[in-house]
């Protein structure tokens, strides 16, 4: 059970106060003066709002700080400790959860993994975890504000998952069956959009970023203008089944030849039998161990996966023109075989002039973009409740 549940029972009306907040979180530490002086507000609703935000243990004031003559001024802080919040990133064959503060900052992390398993059973392990973060958090003003999990798959605006064909899930109301155990608010989200927003958000400062995540799926987080784009109903990026073989193998999703078949973890568990690795869990962790021992047909399962992550990349990269593109998911751990064909392909056949300025790179989240997302996600979302 949660530690208390006032995140329900506060609200801001005042929209002075939610920019005098968001200023102290961007700008922190700050005087009021500075505030003042940055949001355009006199220093009387200032310090009405400060005094509120101060009772609410959402700022706190630490004195003195540097004066610029005069009296020395007090200066306030974010307390990020004031609650925390959730994410969970649900993979193919793993579910990985972070605890953050409510500025995104690590505080605990918990990952287990599975094969194979039934809704019912990745729902206890979903609860697991949630169990486990929810319990090492240190007591604070406002608990857990949220719960933000990543799925791969096509999820609605109202936290349904419509489709995740490599977990068997169709039309599962995920956001009530997790609010229902947990009385929080939940908020559920495409994993590749998630991440593609925690890149975004603890990554770069780039505005048009691609984040292509590679699990045993791919798929593509869009970030456009500086925004996420979900699409008209929050079904974009469902580029791990763009065609890329036309007469290629069937689909899961009933296509055939889609680009998740050849370029994603899918490829290598299609094709273990050369190695003697049954068809159990870490698969691509086996595979790198064999790579790195210089196994040669291994090496070469890797080339390929660049050489066709570099296919479908050169095609996104044609429709998009980003600024970065980002490597994400497990796949990224394989970087030092797949790399080196990926760029070869993306530099030779990429339309030159969309080559400007472009970057691909390989996430430095260690694996954590859609965990981070989707608890940033959660963040917003309680700040936005409370300042409603
Ligand atoms: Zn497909």
């Amino acid at each position: 059970m949660l530690q208390n549940k006032t995140w329900n029972q506060n609200t801001i009306k005042s929209g002075n106060k939610s920019l005098v907040l968001e200023t102290i979180m961007n700008h922190s530490p700050i005087s009021r003066a500075n505030i003042a002086e940055k949001t355009g507000l006199n220093k009387g609703t200032v310090s009405s709002q400060v005094n509120e935000l101060l009772d609410e243990e959402l700022i706190y004031e630490k004195g003195p700080g540097k004066s610029s003559g005069g009296r020395k001024p007090v200066i306030l802080l974010f307390n990020e400790v004031a609650g925390y919040s959730i994410g969970i990133d649900i993979g193919v064959n793993y579910i990985f959860g972070i605890l953050t503060d409510l500025k995104g900052n690590v505080c605990q992390k918990k990952s287990l993994t599975f094969n194979e398993l039934s809704f019912d059973g990745i729902k206890a392990t979903l609860f697991k975890i949630v169990d486990f973060l929810i319990a090492s958090a240190p007591s604070s003003r406002y608990g857990i504000v949220g719960v933000g999990i990543g799925v791969p798959g096509a999820t609605d605006k109202n936290g349904k998952v419509l489709l995740a064909p490599n977990l068997g899930w169709q039309n599962i109301d995920l956001k009530t069956i997790v609010e229902e155990t947990y009385d929080c608010p939940v908020i559920i989200e495409n994993e590749a959009n998630a991440g593609a927003y925690g890149e975004k958000k603890f990554g770069t400062d780039a505005d048009d970023i691609i984040y292509v995540s590679v699990g045993v799926g791919i798929g593509v987080g869009l970030i456009l203008n500086g925004k996420l784009y979900q699409g008209n109903n929050g079904f974009s990026g469902e580029m791990g089944h763009m065609t890329i073989e036309a007469n290629g193998a069937r689909c899961r999703c009933g296509n055939n030849g889609c680009w998740e078949l050849y370029a994603s973890e899918q490829a290598l568990i299609n094709n273990t039998a050369h190695f003697g690795i049954k068809n159990e869990d870490n698969i691509l962790e086996k595979m790198m161990n064999l790579a790195e021992e210089g196994d040669q047909e291994a090496i070469k399962r890797f080339k390929a996966i660049g050489d066709y992550l570099g296919i479908g990349i050169i095609n996104i990269i044609n429709s998009f023109n980003p600024q970065y593109v980002i490597i994400g998911n497990r796949m990224a751990a394989a970087k030092k075989w797949i790399e080196q064909p990926l760029l070869e392909k993306v530099n030779h056949h990429a339309l030159w002039f969309q080559q400007r300025q472009l970057q691909i790179n390989f996430s430095e989240l260690s694996a954590h973009s859609t965990a981070l997302g989707v608890a940033a996600f959660s963040i917003e979302h309680f700040f936005k409740f409370y300042n409603a």
